[in-house]
């Protein structure tokens, strides 16, 4: 008997604060949320040594009264909600009522607060929790809230803190979150006495981006278009085809509002960049879903940094989708730029220029020059089934008829594309020029690009070609793999897996698709397994043919050291015109670089 007893209220407060309150940043993040919530239009935050000993944010929101103030101390005092049914629709960012008391508990805590039209404001003082004063004082409307010696009180706590400079960039990301959630509101940090920002309120959201991270970086981001559909809207911009960052640092989501952490929609995110991102590299997303609020689940880590989705698995899709399509948006706005007639013979900077073209076949020698391989219909079909024909096959055992196919694909006009060759730089980059200026164009990447989207063509219309094992093998799998394999088996099929149930758990192989050189079929097919699994729904028949055309395809492009002829040069750039995503290798790396005339000019001093 005895030995339960209840916790007085300020170690409450210090256990809660665990959770809340990991380090100076999450103060930030707490304290700038009430403020949003609070209807604040300005924001400005005050950081010393890492916000370890100091965190101030002081906001022109609505402010509260004396027993407001007061009671806004007290453990889950909130404003925001008042039963559990409000849950299902929080439309604050705070509704815990947790923050203020926990963050009060661990330091030397000071709040200021007015209303807007009261006489006087209200001084509130606590340090470790414990109450020092309540009185009068008159600041401005609003609220400021003052963090001294964060875990002064809690050592053990303070040991895990990181140095100031890593606190400080802690802090500086959590900002830039709410900045970029909240375009219209007023930011300013101030960091050890230096005004490391201050953003006046944006009309939009690429009005932010580019105040935060530089005209730059908004240049090579695409604005998000989808079409909303009954469940959700998806906005914001995403860094275009080719673009992308060693660190998740600008991988920005939002759902409803709320800054969040998702492995499934970074998940998502990489599913629809596919082949336009670089392996091991992260995409740059301003992501923003809008959800029915009753749809999603905020309440479920105690720093509301996680959210949990009734239909993840609509979410997954909804976001692949709308990935692809703003990438491939992007091709129109390409094409315009080899649409519009050259003008750059008529004038620059208002004068005739003299007439300093060169004729395409001079700078590109006509001797001593590898053709191009061309992708004939035929040519084609044997780049896929090559490997079939070369790969030891059991006499009598027939692999995909290696007949042509009927017909070609149907091909895109790309006569009206308007550019000039000036040359072949280094026996690699295609030099031209187009309406826009000049572009250089990367003859691997590009060939590479080329190929990967004919041979998927192909792949769509004949399906995968497959080569028969020597001997089929069977292979067990754990029972949740069994249903999923069961579930997908058709799906499986179509890729070119000849693949059937033979027992509980236990399945037999006996063709695999003939790009692939599979050694160990089991070991193949619980990679499979994995990377389909993870690619959700979404994958379709073709996943894992475009990851093996990928691979493949870079060994038949032409090499970096091929000189080509001018015909082949100029076929090459009009094939990669036609494709579905022009400016990027199936590998992500860039196949054009666009150099504008305006850029020239500037570079020049023509133009300031
Ligand atoms: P929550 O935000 O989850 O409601 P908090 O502990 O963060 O819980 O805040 C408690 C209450 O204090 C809020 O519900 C709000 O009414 C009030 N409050 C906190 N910060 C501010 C502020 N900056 N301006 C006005 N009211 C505030
Ligand atoms: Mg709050």
């Amino acid at each position: 008997m005895g030995r339960i007893r209840l916790l007085p209220e300020i170690v409450a407060s210090q256990v809660a604060a665990g959770e809340v309150v990991e380090r100076p940043a999450s103060v930030v993040k707490e304290l700038i949320e009430n403020s949003l919530d609070a209807g604040a239009e300005k924001i400005d935050i005050i950081i010393r040594r890492g916000g370890i000993s100091l965190v101030r944010v002081i906001d022109d929101g609505c402010g509260m009264d004396r027993d407001d103030a007061l009671l806004s101390l007290e453990r889950h005092a909130t404003s925001k909600i008042r039963s559990a049914a409000d849950l299902q629709a929080v439309a604050t960012l705070g509704f815990r009522g947790e923050a203020l008391p926990s963050i009060a508990s661990v330091s030397r805590f000071r709040l200021t607060t007015r209303e807007t039209d009261a006489i006087a404001g209200t001084e509130i003082i606590i340090n470790g929790g414990k109450l020092e004063v309540a009185r009068d004082g008159g600041e401005a409307p609003g609220t400021q809230v003052e963090v001294r010696s964060l875990f002064y009180n809690l050592p053990a706590r303070r040991k895990f803190l990181r140095s100031e400079n890593t606190e400080s960039r802690n802090i500086e990301h959590q900002i830039h979150l709410q900045a970029i959630g909240h375009p219209q509101i007023a930011f300013s940090l101030l960091r050890d006495d230096r005004v490391l920002f201050r953003l006046p309120s944006a009309a939009t959201l690429g009005d932010r981006i580019r105040d935060l991270y530089g005209t730059e970086l908004l240049e090579r981001l695409v604005e998000v278009n989808s079409t909303p559909s009954r469940k959700s809207r998806i906005s914001g911009f995403i860094g275009q085809a080719g673009l992308s960052r060693q660190t998740k640092a600008q991988q920005l989501i939002f759902v409803n509002g709320r800054a969040i952490e998702s492995s499934l929609i970074t998940a998502a995110v990489r599913e629809g960049y596919h082949t336009a991102l670089m392996k091991g590299q992260y995409p740059v997303t301003f992501l923003f879903l809008e959800l029915d609020p009753a749809t999603v689940d905020v309440n479920v880590h105690p720093a509301k940094r996680e959210v949990r989705f009734r239909d993840p698995n609509g979410v997954r899709e909804e976001i692949v989708r709308c990935i692809q399509e703003t990438l491939q948006g992007r091709r129109a706005e390409w094409q315009e730029k080899f649409r519009a007639p050259i003008s750059s013979q008529a004038t620059v900077a208002g004068k005739a220029a003299p007439d300093l073209m060169l004729r395409p076949g001079v700078s590109v020698p006509e001797e001593s020059h590898r053709a191009l391989p061309h992708l004939t219909p035929e040519a084609t079909y044997h780049v896929i089934a090559g490997v079939t024909r070369a790969r030891a096959v059991v006499p009598g055992e027939s692999v995909q008829p290696d007949k042509p196919p009927g017909r070609a694909p149907a091909k895109r006009d790309s006569n009206q594309h308007q550019f000039n060759i000036i040359g072949v730089l280094s026996k690699l980059y295609v030099l031209m020029e187009n309406a826009d200026g000049l572009v250089l164009v990367d003859q691997h990447a590009a060939h590479e690009r080329i190929l990967f989207e004919e041979l998927r063509r192909r792949m769509e219309e004949y399906g995968v070609p497959t080569q028969k094992l020597l001997l089929p093998q069977t292979f067990d799998v754990p029972p949740r793999d069994a249903d999923w394999i069961e579930r997908n088996l058709s799906i499986l099929q179509k890729m070119g897996i000849g693949i059937e149930s033979f027992g509980p758990d236990t399945f037999k192989i006996d063709s695999v698709p003939s790009f692939l050189n599979v050694s160990d079929p089991a070991q193949f097919m619980r990679k499979v397994i994995d990377d389909l699994k993870s690619a959700g729904n979404s994958a379709s028949a073709m996943r894992l043919g475009e990851e093996m055309i990928a691979k493949s395809v870079c060994r038949h492009a032409v090499k970096a050291n091929d000189p080509l002829r001018y015909p082949e040069v100029e076929k090459l750039i009009r094939d990669l015109l036609d494709c579905d995503l022009p400016y990027c290798c199936p590998h992500g790396r860039p196949t054009m670089i666009q150099i504008s005339l305006a850029e020239l000019e500037k570079k020049f001093g023509r133009k300031v």
